[in-house]
């Protein structure tokens, strides 16, 4: 009976959960993550654990070793919030106006504190784990920056798990699917040059606004007409910029939006379409236009063998029959990826309930639901367990 590691966690559920809520209460957004970098650090030291940081920032790695075996693991939480404004009134709301922790980086923060206090505890591993607390998770970049200043050269890990918080699934569920699970994400700008005039004489000029019109529509027909009917693809303007004046045709207009897609080759394909048309309609009207595109997120790739390996340790836990091996394609990103590119590794979804704590992510009614610590906390435990399985023991 290996759930014991569940019930072991559940005696000091009220601490996790007084972490967790400390956490909520003192939100800090992407690479500021200040005090919440100095609890992490400080928890893992009263651990026992070897604390680095400094990288990325704000980011901390812990360091514990058993036994001699050179196998290593890699876990990883993310501690950053959002820029919004929190609309709960309980006890533990964001005390910091204006941040919050909408997504739950909270919730992962203090599972991954949970399983790094019972592994130290308990040992049974032989092997190093790598506790890695990432900043700036949000769209600011901070698993690539850990990645460029070298975690894994510093910190090797044979294999790297990430866990997030699903709203909707219920607690003591988890959801996964290997490959592509995620959504690769890409912002652009299209700069439209025409030429000014009187808006009762466009005869006179070249008018940046129909033509960043006709290029909001056409860039349309990439995802109906170029993208493979079994790919999928999003192409959103979401931005349009120009003009002043009633009565005067601008010089330039500039359209803004993103792409989400779930491979490399697609979001290649998209650019270089995106460009054509741009450049294509905008010289068919006697325009110029210019694409800056910028990838800011690989698709989240989950490797065969570590979503099963990942499944079946979930599964140990909690019973087959509350794991959707087959889980839902999300068009949202996740900076996990860059991790993911350079380890193999999985990411699954724990439930976040769908009763309190079940509004979504990003809302700002939303809390981490703290019944799902201990489920999160063991699941870490177990991968660690396994994994560096002690040899005959
Ligand atoms: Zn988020
Ligand atoms: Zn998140």
């Amino acid at each position: 009976m290996t759930n014991i590691v569940i019930e072991e966690i559940r005696d000091f559920h009220d601490e996790l959960t007084g972490w967790r809520r400390d956490i909520h209460a003192h939100p800090e957004l992407g690479f500021e993550e200040q005090r919440t970098s100095d609890l992490v650090a400080a928890k893992l030291a009263s651990f026992g654990i070897e604390v680095h940081r400094g990288m990325a920032k704000t980011g901390v790695v812990g360091r514990l070793r058993n036994g001699n075996s050179p196998r290593t693991i890699g876990l990883r939480a993310d501690m950053d919030c959002l820029p919004i404004r929190e609309a709960n009134s309980f006890a533990h709301r964001s005390q910091n106006d204006g941040r919050m922790h909408a997504c739950g980086h909270d919730g992962h923060t203090a599972m991954l504190l949970g399983a790094a206090r019972h592994l130290a505890q308990t040992k049974k591993f032989d092997g190093t784990v790598h506790f890695i607390f990432q900043p700036a998770e949000e769209g600011l970049g901070g698993g690539a920056a850990m990645v460029k200043e070298g975690l894994f050269d510093e910190f090797p890990c044979d294999a790297i798990f990430g866990m997030h918080n699903r709203p909707g699934l219920a607690i003591g569920k988890f959801q996964i699917r290997p490959g592509a699970m995620m959504a690769g994400g890409a912002f652009f700008d299209i700069a439209i040059a025409g030429k000014g005039s009187h808006g009762a004489r466009p005869e006179a000029g070249v008018d940046p606004v129909l033509v960043g019109s006709h290029i909001t529509t056409a860039l349309q027909s990439i995802v109906a007409r170029n993208v493979r009917a079994v790919d999928t693809a999003v192409v959103s303007v979401t931005q349009i910029h120009a003009g002043d004046a009633y009565n005067v045709i601008p010089e330039r207009a500039v359209l803004r939006g993103t792409v989400r897609c779930f491979s490399k080759p697609v979001m290649s394909l998209v650019e270089e379409r995106m460009r054509q048309i741009a450049e294509g309609v905008a010289g068919g009207l006697g325009a110029t236009a210019s694409l800056d595109f910028r990838v800011l997120f690989p698709p989240l790739v989950n490797h065969d063998d570590e979503t099963r390996f990942i499944a079946d340790a979930a599964a140990e836990l909690v019973g087959e029959d509350n794991i959707n091996r087959h889980g839902p394609l999300t068009m949202a990103s996740e900076d996990f990826s860059f991790m993911l590119e350079r380890v193999p590794g999985a990411y699954i979804q724990i439930g976040n309930g769908d009763g309190e704590g079940g509004c979504e992510v990003h809302n700002p009614g939303y809390d981490f639901n703290d019944a799902a610590l201990p489920y999160g906390a063991a699941l870490f435990v177990r991968l660690v367990e396994r994994r560096l399985a002690r040899m005959g023991g």
